[in-house]
C-alpha cells in the first residue's frame, strides 16, 4: 500500500463530492476541489447540482449579502466560490462532449498524490460508436509560484483516429451552492465584469465580488503537444459571453497516439500584493509560466523542501501513516509559507469548502502547535490577523458594555461577529435562534494562541509588537465582563457558552448563556497570571509604553493579580468539577433509547429540537468542554492553578472528570475525538489510540455523513498531527525545557519527524524503547532536553539517546 497516495479505483457518484474534498489542491493561497474537468459549476439554482462540485476558494474571498427572511433582512458573510479554471471538455468527432453517463467505463482512478500534491484522474472509456480512448488527467496549484496552477490531459485514442475538439474555459457564472442548508440564502456573489483573448493561445476574464469588491482574475494559455513535446497544430475558436470565455482547440489525433494538453493558469485578486491590477498581472503571467513539467517540477520541489520540515514518518502503520501524511499535505494547502504575507486567518473547514463560511473561529487552538514547532513564521502571520481586527474586537467589547478587546466568535473580512442569528436545523427544517456567538472562549483561545507560539519560538519582537498588546486587551476583557460575589469571596463570569455548544442557556433560568462555566473561568485565572508575567517579561521602555498607551493602571495590574487567585469553580460530587454552574440539576439523557431511536445521534441538539424538546434540559455535551483544561495543560501545571484558587484536586481528579462527561459526550464535533484522545494517552492508553484511529478516519471517512463534502476539518486534521507530537511523545515546554514524555511506544515504534525549538531544529526518533533527539545546526550551538528526571544538554549535530 503507498502511504503518499489517496487513491479511489471506481466512480461512485455519491462519493464523488467527498472525494473532490479530499483530492483538492491548494498552495496556502488559493486552493481548487478535485472536481472533474469536465464537470459544469452551478450557475443556476438547481434543486439538484449532482455529483460534482467545482469550487475553487482564497483567503480572505468573502462577500456579504443579505436575504430577506420572515421580512426581516439576514446579512450573511460567505466564502465565496471563485471562477472554475479547471473547465475542459472533450468531443469526439461530432459526438456529444465527454461524459461519464455518456460513456462506457472501462477502468477509473482518482487519486492525489500526496507526496506533490498533483490530483489525477485516468479514464479509459468506450463511446456510443465504440471508439475506446484514454483520457489521464493532472493538475496542481503551485506551491512555488503563488499565482500559477497548471492542468494536463493526455489523450489516447485506442482503436481509432480522427478529429477530437477540446474547449478550454474560464467560468465566472458560479454560485454559492456547496452546502444545501444555506441554499436559501442569497448565493449570487460575482459580477461579471470583462472576458478577452490574450495573445493566440490564451483567454482571460475578469469578475468582481458584488459586496466586497474584490476582483478577481484568471488568464488561462491553452496548448495541445505530441508524445515527443512538439506542438500540435490546432483550430481556435472562440466564444465569449457576460462572465464566461472558452477557446476551443480541433485537431487530429492518430490511433495510439497519446496527445497532451496543457492549460497553465494564473490567478490574481485586487487583494493582492505586488501587483498592478489583476487582469494586467494575470494576462502577463500567463505568458511567462513555463511547460506544465517545468511549472510541475517547481511546485514539486516546494513540496519536497515543506516535507522535509513537515512528515512524521509511522513505517509501522501503512493506513495511519497514509492519513497522517493527508492530513499534513491539507493543512499546507490551507496555511504554507505562501500564506505568511497575506492578510489571513484559518478557515475552519480549510479552503476546499463553503462550510461555516470560511469563518475563522477558536480552532486555531488545534492547529497552531503543529505549525509552531516547525513552521512558526506562519502562526507568526496568521495571528497579525487577529492583530489587525484588534480594533474590531475593541469596538465589539465596548458595544456590549466590555473593556478591553472582545473578539468575535465567527470572524471574516474585517473582525466583526459574523455568526449567524438563525441556524437551519436540517432535521427539522426550521430555523433555530442561534446563541453561539456567546462563546466567549473564544478569546482565552487566542490569548493562549499568543502566549504557545511565544513560548515555542521566543519571539520577543513579535511580542512586543503586537502580541502583548493582545493579550493585555484581553485580559482586560475579561477582567470587565467578570464580577466579585462578595459572598462567595470569588469572581464569577456569566451569560457565556462553552465549547459544548449544546447549552445556550441554564435551562429553566431564562438566561442568555450559563454561569460560570469551569473551562472559562480557569482559563480565564491563568490568563490573569500569565498577563502579568508578560509585563514583566518586556523590554522596559516597550511595557513603559505599552502600558501608557493602553493606560493600564497597578490597579487594573492588581485586579488581574486577585483574579488569578479567585476565580470561581463550580463543583459537584466528589471532586467533579460542574461544566457550568447548576449543571447538576440538569436531567440525565436516556443515551440507549436515542441511540435505538436514531441511526446517528452526534448531533442530539438536532434530534431534541426537531422533538420539540431542548438539550438544554440534560447532562450532554456536543463536545469536551471542561475536559478541554487537561488537553490544554499538563495535570501537574492544571493541579497547581486548581489548588491555587483553593479547591481540592486528587489523584483521581482527572480519572472521575474524563470518565464522567465521556459518557456524556455525542461527540458532535469531531475536535472532540483529539481532545479525549490526548487526555486518554496517559490514562488509557489503548482507547486513545483507538480515537486516535478513529480521528483519523473521520474526513477520509466522511464519519459525520456529509460533512466532510462542505470542506475539511482542519482542527480535526492539525490535532491529529499534534496528537503524535503533543499527546504520544509528551511535548512540553516547562522552565523554557523541552521536555519529551513518549506513551503508546509499541504503535509508534519507529516514528521520526523533525521540528524546531525557539529557533533551533532538531531530528526525533522513537524507536526501540529509545527516544532519540539531534538538534541540527541553524540555531543555539546547544538544547536542553528533558526526559523525565533527565535533563540534557544536547549540542547540535550531536545524538542524544534517552533510554525509555
Ligand atoms: C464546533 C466548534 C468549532 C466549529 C468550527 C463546531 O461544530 O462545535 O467548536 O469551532 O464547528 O469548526
Amino acid at each position: 500500500m503507498s502511504t503518499w497516495t489517496l487513491a479511489y479505483d471506481k466512480f461512485t457518484p455519491e462519493e464523488e463530492g467527498l472525494r473532490e474534498t479530499l483530492t483538492a489542491t491548494g498552495n496556502g493561497y488559493f486552493c481548487s476541489r478535485g472536481a472533474a474537468e469536465w464537470a459544469d459549476a452551478i450557475t443556476d439554482r438547481v434543486a439538484d447540482p449532482g455529483s460534482y462540485y467545482p469550487g475553487t476558494y482564497m483567503h480572505g474571498g468573502f462577500n456579504r449579502l443579505n436575504t430577506m427572511m420572515g421580512g426581516r433582512p439576514i446579512a450573511n458573510e460567505d466564502f465565496v466560490n471563485l471562477p472554475n479554471w479547471l473547465c475542459l471538455k472533450l468531443r469526439i468527432e461530432d459526438g456529444e462532449p465527454f461524459s461519464l453517463d455518456s460513456v462506457e467505463i472501462l477502468s477509473y482512478r482518482h487519486e492525489l498524490d500526496v507526496r506533490n500534491c498533483v490530483c489525477a484522474r485516468t479514464v479509459r472509456f468506450r463511446d456510443a460508436a465504440g471508439r475506446e480512448t484514454t483520457l489521464a488527467s493532472r493538475r496542481f496549484v503551485s506551491m512555488a509560484k503563488m499565482h500559477q496552477a497548471g492542468l494536463e490531459w493526455t489523450i489516447t485514442p485506442e482503436n481509432w483516429s480522427g478529429r477530437v475538439e477540446v474547449t478550454s474555459g474560464l467560468e465566472g457564472r458560479v454560485l454559492n451552492w456547496g452546502v444545501a442548508r444555506y441554499r436559501e440564502l442569497e448565493s449570487n456573489h460575482l459580477e461579471p465584469v470583462s472576458t478577452g483573448r490574450v495573445g493566440k493561445d490564451g483567454i482571460s476574464l475578469l469578475v468582481r465580488t458584488n459586496q466586497s469588491r474584490i476582483y478577481v482574475a484568471e488568464a488561462a494559455r491553452t496548448n495541445v503537444f505530441d508524445k515527443d513535446g512538439k506542438a500540435v497544430s490546432a483550430a481556435r475558436g472562440e466564444h465569449q459571453t457576460d462572465g464566461y470565455v472558452d477557446q476551443t482547440l480541433v485537431f487530429n489525433v492518430t490511433e495510439k497516439q497519446p496527445v497532451r494538453v496543457e492549460k497553465m493558469v494564473a490567478f490574481y485578486t485586487s487583494r493582492d500584493s505586488a501587483i498592478s491590477e489583476p487582469l494586467v498581472n494575470a494576462e502577463v503571467e500567463i505568458g511567462q509560466i513555463g511547460t506544465f513539467e517545468e511549472a510541475l517540477r517547481q511546485h514539486a520541489r516546494a513540496w519536497a523542501h515543506l516535507w522535509e520540515t513537515c512528515d512524521m514518518e509511522l513505517p509501522k502503520q501503512d493506513r495511519a501513516q497514509l492519513i497522517v501524511r493527508l492530513h499534513i499535505s491539507h493543512v499546507l494547502q490551507t496555511c504554507s509559507p505562501l500564506t505568511v504575507d497575506l492578510d489571513a486567518g484559518v478557515p475552519a473547514r480549510g479552503l476546499n469548502g463553503e462550510s461555516y463560511r470560511g469563518h475563522i473561529f477558536w480552532d486555531e487552538l488545534y492547529i497552531y502547535p503543529f505549525l509552531n514547532y516547525r513552521l512558526p513564521e506562519i502562526t507568526r502571520s496568521l495571528l497579525m490577523y487577529r492583530y489587525r481586527r484588534l480594533d474590531m474586537a475593541r469596538a465589539l467589547a465596548k458595544a456590549e458594555g466590555y473593556k478591553g478587546a472582545m473578539f468575535p466568535w465567527q470572524s471574516g473580512t474585517d473582525g466583526t461577529e459574523e455568526t449567524q442569528v438563525v441556524h437551519l436545523n436540517p432535521k427539522s427544517g426550521k430555523w433555530d435562534p442561534d446563541f453561539s456567538h456567546h462563546q466567549r472562549h473564544v478569546n482565552a483561545a487566542i490569548f493562549y494562541n499568543i502566549y504557545q507560539y511565544y513560548e515555542t519560538t521566543h519571539d520577543i519582537e513579535f511580542l512586543s509588537a503586537a502580541g502583548a498588546e493582545m493579550l493585555l486587551e484581553i485580559a482586560r476583557f475579561w477582567a470587565s465582563i467578570a464580577h466579585y460575589n462578595a459572598e462567595r469571596g470569588k469572581y464569577e463570569i456569566h451569560g457565556v457558552m462553552g465549547p459544548d455548544e449544546f447549552h445556550e442557556t441554564l435551562y429553566g433560568s431564562g438566561e442568555h448563556g450559563v454561569r460560570n462555566n469551569a473551562y472559562t473561568n480557569l482559563m480565564v485565572a491563568w490568563i490573569c497570571e500569565i498577563a502579568g508575567k508578560v509585563l514583566g517579561e518586556l523590554p522596559e521602555g516597550r511595557r513603559k509604553s505599552l502600558r501608557e498607551t493602553l493606560d493600564i493602571s497597578d490597579d487594573e495590574v492588581q485586579l488581574w493579580a486577585d483574579m488569578s487567585r479567585k476565580m470561581f469553580v463550580p463543583f459537584h460530587g466528589d471532586g467533579l468539577i460542574s461544566q457550568f454552574e447548576g449543571y447538576e440539576t440538569l436531567q440525565e439523557l436516556d443515551w440507549d433509547a436515542y441511540r435505538k431511536k436514531y441511526d446517528d445521534i452526534h448531533r442530539m441538539d438536532r434530534v431534541l429540537k426537531a422533538e420539540g424538546d431542548t438539550p438544554d434540559r440534560y447532562k450532554l455535551a456536543k463536545q469536551a468542554d471542561t475536559l478541554m483544561l487537561w488537553f490544554l495543560f499538563p495535570e501537574k501545571r492544571l493541579r497547581a492553578m486548581i489548588e491555587g484558587l483553593g479547591y481540592e484536586y486528587k489523584d483521581d481528579t482527572a480519572r472521575k472528570n474524563t470518565d464522567y462527561y465521556y459518557d456524556r459526550c455525542s461527540h458532535g464535533s469531531t475536535l472532540s475525538l483529539i481532545v479525549h484522545a490526548d487526555i486518554e494517552a496517559d490514562l488509557h492508553p489503548e482507547a486513545s489510540w483507538k480515537m486516535f484511529l478513529d480521528a483519523l478516519e473521520s474526513d477520509v471517512g466522511d464519519v459525520q455523513g456529509g460533512t466532510t463534502v462542505e470542506g475539511i476539518h482542519m482542527g480535526v486534521m492539525a490535532g491529529t498531527l499534534d496528537l503524535i507530537q503533543r499527546g504520544y511523545v509528551g511535548t512540553e515546554i516547562r522552565d523554557d525545557i523541552l521536555y519529551f514524555n513518549p506513551t503508546l511506544t509499541d504503535h509508534l515504534d519507529g516514528l521520526k519527524f523533525n521540528m524546531r525549538f525557539r529557533g533551533t531544529p532538531m531530528a526525533v526518533e522513537l524507536k526501540g524503547g529509545t527516544l532519540t533527539v539531534t538538534p541540527e545546526p541553524g540555531g543555539a550551538e546547544s538544547l536542553r532536553i528533558g526526559v523525565g528526571d533527565q535533563v540534557v544538554d544536547v549540542r547540535v549535530g550531536e545524538s542524544q539517546a534517552f533510554t525509555l
